[in-house]
């Protein structure tokens, strides 16, 4: 299917609201994306129809919600290209999904390991992998970036060694948009024998992804960001690996046995998903993986970039304003900072024009440091945004702009 975007907008009811007496403009996609009809139904029809707990019930409703969310999983596994079903783990998101891998991986990590991150990390790998090398004596080593926020892939190299024990890094940053190589940092860090974490929270939604192309070992995201729910989210490992790992939560659901005085554990996936899940979530993040694979992936990524090129082109016809990350690739994000102003000024006062935007250290605190800047207002294109509504964006940059000279 073509894309038609007028036709997509109207299967997200909530772009015709208005905010602050205007239409609503929103470009916090990066933040999180707005649910097509096809999810919101999808769960209206799971708890209206079928609301009952999964792999448990011995009747019809309880069998149906097991077929619709095992079949989820399914739909998950094609989306991301996983070799099996059992590799795709329930979370509630890419920080739980992180928080996971570390707690699998504790026991490997130990003083004389290294793990590698990026400068341009979000606090959830970050923070994650800084605590879990506190905690086992490992060493922490940060890539640096160049200054126009692309990753300095020769430093990356350098970096790695034979004690190079795990490296984490974004397929995409949410602060600056760059997408990084993931494939070939993989390889060069699989040939030192390291595992590979790919923090996919913005990789996942700007088309399909195929981990067993990328070669890493763990590959997280979020339903939220691809228009599914909040609350779920996708860690995907391989499997020989996950199989390995401790137990992480304990409880119903993934054991096999249990006595007063011990348990074993059940098989993968459920070893690693305690307790009841988030049914209508899981349903939720399938109809909007299916939602999203009408459209053709390369159409998708063509929309966001020629977005993405407007919005660059006014940037710089702007005064005053400095787009902060301009790597040569890069998708669906727009950071900046306006002379004189902070941006969070900027951001209340395209609110009251209607227009979303973040503003923040996007949970980038480092990276904000590294770039000397206090923050950045962020714009992040997604399927259903419209040239116009880009145009928008800058009429209101400038209004405040005037208004804060
Ligand atoms: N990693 C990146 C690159 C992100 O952009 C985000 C969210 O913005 C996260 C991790 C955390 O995702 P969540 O809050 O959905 O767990």
């Amino acid at each position: 299917m073509s894309l038609n975007v007028a036709d997509i907008r109207q299967q997200f009811p909530i772009l015709f609201r208005e905010v602050n007496g205007r239409p609503l403009v929103y470009l916090d996609n990066a933040a999180t994306t707005q649910k097509p009809l096809a999810v919101i139904n999808a769960l209206v029809d799971y708890y209206t129809q079928c609301n009952s707990n999964v792999h448990r019930g011995a009747h019809y409703l309880s069998d149906e919600a097991t077929r619709r969310y095992e079949a989820a999983r399914q739909t998950v596994a094609t989306y991301i290209n996983a070799g099996r079903s059992e590799e795709v783990i329930w979370t509630s998101g890419t920080t739980e999904g992180i928080n996971l891998v570390a707690n699998g991986v504790a026991q490997r990590l130990k003083a004389g390991d290294d793990v590698l991150v990026t400068e341009m990390e979000h606090h959830a790998d970050l923070v994650t992998w800084q605590q879990a090398c506190k905690r086992s004596g490992a060493t922490l080593k940060v890539v640096p970036i160049h200054d126009n926020g692309e990753l300095n892939v020769d430093a990356f190299h350098e970096s790695l060694s034979d004690n190079t024990a795990f490296v984490a890094m974004p397929h995409v940053s949410n602060a600056l948009g760059t997408v990084n190589p993931i494939k070939e940092l993989t390889a060069a860090a699989k040939s030192k024998g390291a595992l590979v974490l790919v923090d996919g929270a913005q990789g996942v939604a700007h088309g399909a992804i195929d981990v067993q192309d990328i070669g890493c070992d763990f590959y997280a995201f979020s339903g939220h960001k691809v228009f599914g729910p909040t609350g779920i989210g996708v860690l995907w490992g391989r499997f020989d690996v996950l199989n390995e790992w401790p137990v992480w939560l304990v409880g119903g659901e993934m054991i096999a046995t249990v006595s007063y005085q011990d348990a074993t554990w059940g098989e993968l996936p459920n070893r690693l998903e305690a307790g009841t899940p988030n049914i209508a979530g899981v349903i939720g993040l399938a109809a909007a993986l299916d939602w999203i694979q009408q459209y053709d992936a390369a159409e998708i990524r063509a929309h966001e970039q020629a977005l993405l090129a407007r919005a660059t082109e006014l940037a710089k016809q702007t005064e005053g304003l400095r787009i902060i990350g301009d790597a040569p690739n890069k998708i669906g994000v727009l950071s900046f900072v306006l002379e004189g102003a902070h941006p969070a000024d900027i951001g209340f006062l395209l609110d009251k024009q209607g227009i979303a935007i973040r503003t923040g250290d996007h949970c980038a605190q480092p990276l904000m440091k590294r770039l000397n800047v206090p923050g950045t207002a962020r714009a992040s294109f997604t399927i259903y945004n419209t040239l116009d509504e880009v145009d928008q964006l800058f009429a209101g940059i400038n209004k405040a702009r005037m208004m804060l000279a």
